[in-house]
């Protein structure tokens, strides 16, 4: 079971694949170069992609996708739903 730390959701308009933002830079609504027939082909772990998010030009790691998320081999949101533990994240207020 792959942490949802490391999901990341997009969208299917017709053949074409969005993210709502990028995890990487502040841009957001991004077309990303895959198409919906390459999302369903990672359903399950069946193939694994690099995906180049063409905003910053930064590379993920695909290694799963289900109906709603990708999912990635590294941690994409530290913060999300850890705002009241997020001194587990080493963070040290002044
Ligand atoms: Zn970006």
């Amino acid at each position: 079971m792959i942490p949802f730390s490391n999901c990341w959701p997009y969208d299917i308009v017709r053949e074409d694949v969005y993210v709502q933002h990028c995890p990487f830079c502040p841009s957001q609504h991004i077309l990303l170069p895959i198409k919906s027939d390459d999302v369903k082909s990672l359903y399950g772990g069946a193939r694994k992609i690099t995906l180049v998010f063409p905003c910053c030009h930064s590379r993920l790691r695909i290694i799963d996708a289900d109906g709603d998320y990708l999912l990635s081999n590294r941690v994409l949101r530290r913060n999300e739903g850890l705002t009241k533990r997020n001194t587990d994240e080493g963070e040290l207020s002044s």
